[in-house]
C-alpha cells in the first residue's frame, strides 16, 4: 500500500473493503472527520457502481409512491453531489426533470384532478397535457407528468474520480482482499503487517460470499442497461417502466433496466435487452442505436433495506452494504450514520438499516 506516511507501527482507524459508491462515499465522510482511512479495491468493469444507471428520484412505482426515507434523504442529495464535483474536481450530477408520460386518458384525468395535493406537491413540478412540442419525440400524445428533485449521477466518472482522489492521498491499493490473510484482534485486526482499529465490508453483493458477513440476507439482482445513440436527444429523463437518460459525458444515452435473480451474473441477457427495447419502442418516436449493453449485479437484500453495522461477534468488523437499486440516494445519508457511529457509540443506527434486525433469525451462534 502506498502510504504517506509509516503505518507499520501506527495503527489506523479502518480498512475499507471496496471502492464502488458505498465504499468511495463512506470513506469520504471518515477522512472528513479526521479519521486514518486505507481502501482496498478490485476493480471490476461490470461492478454495480461502474455501470448503473444513476437515477435518483423521490417517488417511483406505478401508484407513484414516496420512496422509502424519501424526506431524509432527498432534500440534501443534490447538494451532497455538487459538494462532491467541487472537492473532486470532475463533473457527475445532473439534476435534470423526468418526464413520465400518461398512457391512458384515465390515467391523465386522475392526474389532473390531484397532482397538486399535499402527498405529490414535494415531487411533482407540473403537469402536461400533451401541448409540448417534446411529445412528438415521444408516444405521448395525452402528455404527462413532470417531477422535481430527482436527477442522475455518473456512477462510473464518481468512482473514477474517487479512485484518483485516494490514489493522490495514498491511502489507496489496488488489489483483492483476502480475509484469510487478516489476523484480529484484541485491538483490532492487521493485514498485511498494517494494525487498524476496524475493517469495513463496503464491498457489494460480493459480501455475501463472506465467512463474516455471508449470512445476512442478501438478495441480490442482476440487470442489463443499453447505451444509445438517439436520433433525438432526449432533454429530460424519460421514465415510464424503463428510463432514458439524456446524452450524459460520454457521449450516450443509458436505457434500462431489467431485474432478474436467474441468472444471476453480470452477462448481459438477450431477453433482457429484448424487454428494454420493447417498453423502449412504446415510449419514443425516434430512431436510436445500440452502441453497447452492459449488465451488473445489485446488492439488495431480503428486506430492500441497506444493511449497516457492527458483526455480532466481532466488534471490528462492520458492513456498510445493501444498498439494492438506489445506492446514489442511499450512500451519503448513511454513510453519514455509519460515522456518526463510528465517532461516538452513542449515536445509534437506525434499527431499520442495523444488521442487529437479522440476527436472531439468520446469525448462527
Ligand atoms: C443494472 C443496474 C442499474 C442500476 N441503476 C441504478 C440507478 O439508476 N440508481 C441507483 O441509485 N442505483 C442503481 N443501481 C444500483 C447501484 O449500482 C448500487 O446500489 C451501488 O452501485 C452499490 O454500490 P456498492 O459500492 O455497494 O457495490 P459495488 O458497486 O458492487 O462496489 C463494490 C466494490 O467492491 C469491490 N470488491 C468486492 N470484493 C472485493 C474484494 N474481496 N477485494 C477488493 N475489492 C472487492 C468490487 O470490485 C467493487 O469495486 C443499479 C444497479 C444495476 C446493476
Amino acid at each position: 500500500m502506498e502510504n504517506t506516511q509509516s503505518t507499520s507501527q501506527a495503527t489506523l482507524d479502518a480498512l475499507i473493503i471496496g471502492q464502488g459508491i458505498a465504499g468511495s462515499i463512506l470513506a469520504h465522510e471518515l477522512l472528513e472527520a479526521g479519521l486514518q482511512v486505507r481502501i482496498i479495491d478490485k476493480p471490476q468493469p461490470r461492478s454495480s457502481s461502474r455501470i448503473a444507471g444513476g437515477l435518483y428520484n423521490p417517488i417511483t412505482g406505478r401508484t407513484m409512491v414516496k420512496t422509502w426515507r424519501a424526506d431524509e434523504l432527498f432534500p440534501h442529495l443534490e447538494d451532497y453531489y455538487r459538494n462532491l464535483e467541487q472537492k473532486l474536481k470532475a463533473r457527475f450530477l445532473r439534476d435534470c426533470k423526468i418526464f413520465r408520460p400518461f398512457f391512458t386518458q384515465e390515467e391523465q384525468n386522475e392526474w389532473l384532478a390531484q397532482w397538486d395535493d399535499d402527498r405529490y406537491r414535494h415531487a411533482i413540478e407540473r403537469i402536461d397535457t400533451g401541448q409540448m412540442d417534446l411529445n412528438k419525440h415521444l408516444k405521448a400524445t395525452l402528455g404527462g407528468l413532470y417531477l422535481k428533485n430527482a436527477g442522475t449521477v455518473e456512477t462510473l466518472t464518481l468512482v473514477e474520480a474517487f479512485t484518483r482522489h485516494f490514489i493522490n492521498l495514498g491511502i489507496y491499493k489496488e488489489a483483492s482482499f483476502d480475509e484469510h490473510a487478516m489476523e484480529l484482534t484484541s485491538e483490532g485486526l492487521i493485514y498485511e503487517g498494517v494494525h487498524y482499529r476496524r475493517l469495513i465490508f463496503a464491498n457489494g453483493y460480493q459480501a455475501g460470499n463472506s465467512q463474516y458477513f455471508g449470512w445476512l440476507p442478501f438478495r441480490p439482482v442482476s440487470g442489463d442497461i443499453l447505451e444509445l445513440e438517439c436520433e433525438q436527444e432526449p432533454y429530460c429523463i424519460y421514465n415510464r417502466g424503463i428510463f432514458l437518460t439524456p446524452k450524459g459525458d460520454r457521449g450516450t444515452s443509458r436505457c434500462g433496466s431489467t431485474y432478474r435473480h436467474k441468472p444471476l451474473d453480470e452477462q448481459v441477457n438477450d431477453e433482457g435487452v429484448m424487454q428494454i427495447e420493447s417498453k423502449l419502442q412504446k415510449l419514443v418516436n425516434f430512431n436510436y442505436k445500440i452502441v453497447n449493453a452492459v449488465a451488473g449485479i445489485r446488492p439488495a437484500t431480503y428486506d430492500r433495506k441497506p444493511f449497516l453495522g457492527r458483526h455480532p461477534k466481532h466488534n471490528q468488523l462492520y458492513i456498510f452494504n445493501g444498498l439494492g437499486a438506489k445506492g446514489v440516494s442511499l450512500a451519503p445519508f448513511f454513510a453519514t450514520q455509519l460515522k456518526n457511529h463510528l465517532l461516538n457509540k452513542n449515536y445509534l443506527i437506525d434499527s431499520e438499516v442495523n444488521i442487529t434486525r437479522c440476527e436472531k433469525k439468520f446469525f448462527n451462534h
